[in-house]
């Protein structure tokens, strides 16, 4: 591999030399947003492309302005440093991107905002291929961890403090056997996976959390949902979704920038259908495995190229 660079302080540093101290106010608190953006290869055009670039930007200044975190950058800056990065990395195939913003002060005590608090964007790259096993179905349990609260650390934002949550629900869920786990909010209802959004398909209807059950407002689940309306004329319905649904779905699936589209097999040593992969899971994974790669035209404006 080539020599690999990351951005920090408002410049290119070789990646080793990318370190922050360890007074840094988001070390000590938890106090930066993040966004994970996935590049591919493009096989038709020999390049690479970024997926839904814009999109994931517009999320981290909306992180950004929760957290009251003044980016030093704009969203078009950051877009543009982004593809500079690509270019300088000589990255060839499938490519996860870490844009943070982060409280940079040096500072002890969590207030967000004093006077002359300084925040700064740093970004990185590393070769991403399968963050979860998309050829076989999961088994995914119910975690006994629920989903932080918009009102506590809101889901909404991708601030990095909030991934404690996601850590320790994903962990126990690990170590009792289970290749991923769902969150339920606190009043029971099912939130999303560790750090992926949740479809269940029930009577061919496809059937996900409503935006406002503390789940992150998904890239990938409003590219699914466009994919299965459009182009398999599928209904798709975002409501509350209760933790008995999962055992009785037809099929399941999450969905997320690492993951793509994830199969589900197995919630709590209960089988789905009949234990194999679903038919309309299938359909989708195909589908957005084709969107990414930039082999679906109609699509091509979810592609920034290299
Ligand atoms: N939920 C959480 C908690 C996540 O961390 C992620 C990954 N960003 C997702 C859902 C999926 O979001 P996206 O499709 O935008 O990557």
């Amino acid at each position: 591999m080539s020599e690999q660079y990351a951005y920090l302080r408002g410049q290119f540093v070789p990646l080793e030399q990318a370190t922050i101290s360890v007074r840094t106010h988001a070390f000590l608190y938890g106090t930066a947003v993040f966004e994970g953006l996935k590049a591919y290869w493009l096989p038709e055009s020999e390049q690479m492309g970024v997926f839904r670039l814009s999109e994931h930007y517009a999320r981290l200044m909306n992180s950004c302005r929760i957290l009251r975190l003044r980016s030093p950058l704009g969203h078009q800056e950051m877009c543009d440093l982004t593809l500079d990065l690509i270019r300088r990395n000589q990255c060839t195939s499938a490519t996860y991107i870490r844009p943070i913003v982060y409280k940079s002060d040096l500072r002890i005590g969590p207030i967000l905002t004093v006077k002359d608090t300084r925040d700064d964007f740093c970004l990185f790259t590393v070769p991403m291929d399968g963050y979860l096993d998309t050829t076989k179905g999961l088994h995914v349990g119910v975690s006994a961890w629920r989903r932080l609260d918009d009102n506590a650390i809101p889901a909404r934002a991708k601030v990095n403090g909030a991934y404690v949550n996601t850590a320790l629900a994903k962990t126990d869920g690990y170590l009792s056997g289970y290749d991923d786990v769902v969150t339920l909010t606190n009043e029971g209802h099912v939130a999303e996976g560790s750090a992926m959004n949740l479809f269940l398909v029930r009577d061919n209807q496809l059937i996900t959390s409503s935006i406002t059950e503390n789940i992150l407002e998904g890239i990938t689940r409003d590219t699914i949902v466009e994919l299965a309306t459009k182009e398999l004329g599928l209904k798709v319905v975002s409501r509350p979704i209760d933790r008995t649904e999962l055992y009785i779905a037809d099929e399941a699936f999450f969905v997320g920038t690492a993951t793509e589209v994830a199969a589900i097999t197995q919630f709590d040593h209960r089988y789905l259908g009949d234990g194999k992969v679903g038919k309309i899971t299938q359909q989708l994974q195909d589908l957005f495995s084709k969107a990414i790669h930039g082999l679906l035209p109609q699509y091509s404006h979810w592609i920034t190229r290299v």
